[in-house]
């Protein structure tokens, strides 16, 4: 076994190692002794779970249409929407004046006329109401609060002004004395005056619990949350709110170092797109970015209905099949898919697979109240931005996610901005419509299965060996990001503790992920990450 671990450093090694070592022997501790290994990985940078808290999920549910009393965002005369909704009525009553007219005829021309013009959008204006995040008087908290203020959250701000542009608010955002349901202090002087040159207001908060809910302070490490509050006329987002968990922040020496401060902007560019409308809940307003028509038919039909994690709800209201179909992955798990027109297309050029019907969302929410998938699925789009979990060496905000916002109706997306997301990059419609892992009998692997040509490069096979201390032992192989190394997340965990029938890809049934069970139990080499431009990292795969 020394042997062993003395030439896994040597990559020339790399096939006598999987031939020669013991790599496939069964392991003599337990799932729970390895799960305590699992949570030292899981407190290191990689995987920090993005989980969408039940509260933040709730208040998704909690928005509405803009009810009818209230003032409506001024946009002058000139927002498309209005206009296809005026020139539509005008082609009734011309139909009405002068029955000869071909009233189809009309409507294409129409169409035609109010087709998206660059020229009326304006980059997105976004400002920050930050009296609900507080210091709890330590040091730390101040270093936090700072970076949060004064770092973190202006990059967000201007980043989506330079990726999004929208139909600009004349006028101002009204907001309420209970603006974001109840669970936020709203200082006077906004909730009276409102909010002037603007397009969106975000709330800040650094709140522990709302409602007597914990929103941080779980076992994976919540760093943030965000969500809608208050929406337009035509249902954009407004108002809206974030929450960090300021004790996930870590400050050593009085400071938040480079990559503590990278992660927390990626997590904020993340959560901030939930408040855009990239959520679960928010699919029934998407609106047809032309003409403005809602999707999905108003007022909404609610009913009973199975959630993708196979509980059933109360009024759901669901979305219209022009945004939202449903299937069954190859492994029988069933899924919904965001099918309109941009990102399918996007989906199709990403995998290049041109017939895809969409793009996967996650169908092991992190949130059991999350019916449809707020997130693109890990198993497609493990290294995309708006996926559930974050690793830092995999973390693309690629044209699907433009795609989605563009597609919401409300957003016109800068392209050019847009991240190529390695993960399944060109991989064929294998990749997506086959399984992770080809079966094989033990003559051809001893833990039966391989890597299909198809998923080379982005799922792996060679399982780790749990030491007597616990201590993982594995080969570093390229990662799905090919800028880092790391360690296949596959282990023996026992037969008392198989994954679910949906999870055994390989004919040695004991065999499974140990870590990220949230790519459809598809293992990927993320353990242990290295970064191969890291000189002191050489050492370990003796390059
Ligand atoms: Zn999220």
């Amino acid at each position: 076994m020394q042997y062993c671990k003395m030439l896994k450093s040597l990559l020339i090694c790399w096939n006598f190692l999987i031939i020669s070592c013991d790599v496939y022997g069964e392991n003599e501790n337990t799932i729970e002794q390895q799960q305590q290994q699992r949570k030292r990985y899981n407190s290191d940078r990689h995987y920090h779970r993005r989980k969408r808290h039940p509260a933040i999920q709730e208040m998704n549910r909690m928005v509405v249409s803009r009810p009818e009393h209230l003032p409506k965002i001024d946009y002058g005369d000139s927002h498309p929407f209005d206009l296809y909704q005026n020139a539509q009525e005008n082609t009734v009553l011309e139909i009405l004046e002068d029955n000869s007219i071909d009233q189809n005829n009309n409507q294409e021309r129409n169409l035609e006329d109010s087709r998206r013009n660059p020229e009326n959008y304006y980059p997105l204006r976004i400002e920050y109401d930050f009296s609900n995040l507080h210091s709890r008087g330590t040091p730390e908290d101040e270093i936090r609060i700072k970076a949060i203020k004064e770092e973190a959250l202006p990059y967000i701000a201007s980043y989506y002004n330079s990726i999004l542009s929208v139909i600009r608010n004349r006028g101002k955002i009204p907001i309420s004395n209970d603006e974001c349901f109840g669970y936020l202090d709203i200082p006077s002087k906004v909730s009276t005056k409102g909010v002037y040159g603007m397009d969106l207001y975000v709330f800040v908060a650094g709140f522990q619990s709302v409602a007597e809910t914990q929103l941080c302070g779980d076992d994976f490490g919540v760093l943030a949350a965000a969500a809608p509050c208050g929406l337009d006329q035509f249902d954009r987002p407004i108002t809206g709110f974030i929450n960090f968990c300021l004790d996930e922040i870590p400050v050593k020496n009085g400071q938040i170092s480079h990559e503590n401060m990278n992660d927390l902007e990626s997590i904020a560019i993340h959560e901030f797109a939930h408040v855009l409308g990239i959520n679960s809940d928010s699919w029934k307003f998407f609106r047809h970015p032309i003409t403005g028509i809602a999707l999905t038919p108003r007022p909404f039909k609610k009913s009973v209905f199975t959630c993708v994690a196979g509980k059933k709800f109360r009024d759901i209201a669901i979305p219209s099949c022009k945004v939202l179909s449903s299937g069954v992955a190859s492994n029988g798990m069933p899924y919904f898919e965001i099918v309109t027109p941009t990102v399918t297309q996007v989906a199709r050029n990403q995998f290049g697979c041109q017939t895809l019907t969409g793009a996967r969302l996650e169908n092991q929410p992190t949130n059991p109240f999350d019916c449809f998938g707020t997130h693109w699925d890990e198993r497609y789009f493990y290294a995309e931005t708006l996926s559930a979990y974050y690793a830092p060496e995999a973390d693309y905000f690629s044209a699907l996610t433009l795609a989605l916002l563009e597609d919401s109706g409300w957003y016109m997306a800068n392209f050019r901005h847009a991240e190529v997301s390695p993960f399944g990059h060109g991989a064929g419609c294998d990749f997506v419509e086959k399984d992770c892992i080809e079966k094989t009998n033990i003559h051809r692997s001893k833990i039966g299965g391989v890597v299909p040509d198809y998923a080379r490069g982005f799922f792996c096979a060679e399982p780790m060996t749990v030491k007597k201390n616990n201590e993982h032992e594995f080969i570093y192989q390229c990662d799905p990001s090919h800028t880092h190394k790391a360690g296949c997340d596959l282990v023996n965990r026992g037969e008392a503790h198989r994954l679910p029938k949906e999870g055994r890809y390989f004919g040695h049934k004991d065999y499974g992920t140990l870590i990220m069970q949230n790519a459809d139990y598809c293992p990927i080499a993320a353990i242990d990450s290295r970064d191969c431009t890291n000189i002191h990292n050489s050492n370990r795969w003796g390059e």
